[in-house]
């Protein structure tokens, strides 16, 4: 008699190699059965029964012929995209983004809210799932199937129990299991991450690291925060949370910074801190063409160091010089393929890239430094595609292909 623990087995086998077709047929389609064997190792009749259970849902369809390599034809297969549609959630510090995204990455939908302010977790829960509901209902087309929720915060999630420890702007009185919530209300299987390490996940799946096994990126918005994607999968580590680079002292004698320390690179070199910067200097009387104490934010004081603005070009390489900083103790620590940073402020790449650089050659190991490139994100839709990311991990490591299968 088998046991519980050899059925899980052979439903884990199952999933995986169901799992493992799929990605083949995601990322190197259109493909043939025979090829999918061969790549995988699977044994034709096993490829051709997980392709029968997969072109019944609808996760797979059949294109035009392609010779295969014995002169006969062979049917080749792609993976159905438009037909299943994601909802994602990015519930920020000040204001909360819904979208829906075919699984071609598409956004079809977007919706930006301010939140209200909420003095506990329950409140909050309550404001989502209302316009959660109301956006669903809203904008879902018939002819697409939703098939899971994504969900991104800015504060630490327990991978194992799928609950927020800790968010930054609101205090919990006991881990949110908002994620369960959510997949009980709407009966979507729900995946919840943290949204910068999310975003590195997206950068690896769509962006400027899908040729690496190992990348860091560095996300630059209302917090600085980092994601290590190592061997082409998210680091988070026993402990769920790594990355978290903006909270390294950079200047001893600096501002307090949220998590309690001072002088934190975010104190630094967040989009905040950088206009407040500049709003302090121009009180102080430093002259500029291009920016003034009503248009000081982020976007202008990018154009500023691009039209060679010597206090904007300045302030900039100060910030540039502390990412440098940071940045060299990661490259020392991970020695990443490359580093993608994200963010308003590459609006002044030229001038940031080469004090992250200088620093960068300066501080970090040269061996390490000279192979690692410095590059700018690819992606669009930053604050929802690390949701759509944290869905399409699942899909890929046949989590939520089994739950679809199986439907
Ligand atoms: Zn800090």
């Amino acid at each position: 008699m088998r046991d519980n623990h050899q059925i899980a087995n052979i439903d884990f086998v199952k999933q995986t190699n169901s799992a493992v077709v799929y990605k083949l047929i995601d990322q190197q389609g259109p493909i043939s059965r025979i090829q999918i064997s061969e790549l995988s190792q699977l044994a034709p009749a096993s490829v051709t029964k997980i392709t029968r259970n997969l072109l019944a849902r609808g996760l797979i369809k059949e294109v035009a012929q392609q010779e295969s390599t014995g002169g006969r034809k062979a049917t080749s297969i792609i993976v159905e995209s438009k037909a299943f549609h994601s909802i994602l959630v990015h519930l920020g510090t000040k204001q909360m983004t819904l979208a829906i995204m075919n699984l071609s990455s598409e956004l079809l939908k977007k919706e930006i809210l301010d939140l209200p302010d909420c003095q506990s977790a329950v409140e909050m829960e309550q404001f989502l799932i209302a316009h959660l509901a109301r956006f669903i209902e809203k904008n879902q087309r018939k002819n697409a199937a939703l098939i899971a929720i994504g969900i991104t915060v800015p504060g630490f999630v327990d991978v194992k129990t799928n609950c927020i420890q800790y968010l930054p702007h609101l205090s919990l009185s006991e881990p949110w299991d908002l994620a369960n919530h959510l997949a009980e209300y709407f009966q979507l299987m729900t995946f919840i991450g943290h949204d910068v390490r999310s975003l590195a996940l997206a950068e690896h799946y769509f962006g400027a690291t899908k040729d690496c096994y190992d990348s860091l990126l560095l996300r630059i918005h209302r917090g600085v925060g980092a994601g290590i994607v190592i061997n082409h999968e998210i680091f988070l580590g026993y402990k769920n949370n790594v990355g978290e680079i903006g909270h390294i002292q950079v200047d001893p004698l600096g501002k307090r910074c949220l998590c309690g320390n001072v002088g934190c690179l975010e104190t630094v070199v967040s989009n905040e801190a950088i206009e407040e910067k500049m709003l302090g200097l121009l009180e102080e009387g430093y002259k500029s063409k291009w920016i003034s104490l009503e248009s000081h934010d982020i976007e202008a004081i990018c154009n500023a160091v691009n039209k060679h603005d010597i206090v904007a070009v300045n302030l900039i390489e100060h910030v540039g010089t502390q990412i440098g900083r940071v940045l060299a103790m990661s490259v020392n620590m991970f020695n990443p393929e490359k580093i993608v940073i994200s963010g308003e402020i590459t609006q002044a790449q030229n001038v940031l890239f080469s004090a992250i650089h200088r620093t960068l050659d300066n501080l970090a190991l040269p061996a390490f430094v000279k192979n690692t490139p410095l590059v700018v994100s690819e992606l669009q839709n930053e604050d929802v595609i690390g949701a759509f990311a944290l869905i399409k991990q699942a899909l890929l490591d046949g989590r939520l292909l089994q739950h679809l299968l199986s439907e």
